[in-house]
């Protein structure tokens, strides 16, 4: 058995505790069985070997839903044929089996380790106050995420942009277009 309870990784960075609530609704994620996303941002300035969170939240899925609604078919069909393409489909099964740290310690597209990213994205989808681990977290570099945004459509990163100036009001030099949250399940 893995163990699937949810890391630090995934602490709230404002709470240093577990995400209690969706960041669109309010509602109460820990419940036994409410399911939910987890999405963090982080910048890795290796040479002063700091890290510094640029946001993260959790979003039930009713919320992550309606969001992808949101996402424009070409977006979305765009987004899956490249997750197809460079996905090492039996690698993401085999991390079912690993244990959270090291699925988060490299890119699950590029392999990239942690420490050589200057910056990522992790991802967990957890039930209450466990990792799914069906859909096991993963991490994303930042050259991914740079490969992703051109495939975007205008009015999809328009929709994120949207969302992330509700909920935060980031030091602007700190902030890139952000893909939406990729629920690969
Ligand atoms: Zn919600």
């Amino acid at each position: 058995m893995t163990d699937n309870h949810i890391p630090k990784d995934f602490h709230s960075f404002e709470s240093d505790a577990p995400f209690e609530r969706c960041i669109q609704c309010n509602k109460y994620l820990l419940d036994d069985d409410t399911e939910y996303i987890i999405e963090k941002a982080v910048k890795n300035y290796e040479r002063y070997e700091a890290k510094d969170v640029v946001f993260d939240y959790a979003i039930c899925m009713d919320c992550a839903e309606e969001m992808r609604k949101e996402i424009s078919k070409e977006s979305w069909q765009s987004m899956m044929n490249y997750f197809q393409q460079n996905m090492d489909v039996h690698a993401r099964l085999q991390m079912q089996n690993q244990s959270p740290t090291e699925n988060l310690s490299k890119c699950m597209i590029k392999n990239t380790h942690m420490d050589q990213c200057s910056e990522y994205q992790i991802y967990a989808h957890c039930r209450g106050n466990k990792l799914n681990m069906e859909n096991p977290p993963y991490m994303i570099s930042g050259e991914v995420m740079e490969e992703l945004i051109p495939l975007l459509s205008e009015k999809t990163i328009d929709e994120m942009n949207g969302f992330m100036n509700k909920h935060f009001s980031p030091d602007p030099s700190l902030m890139e277009p952000i893909p939406p949250r990729l629920v690969l399940l």
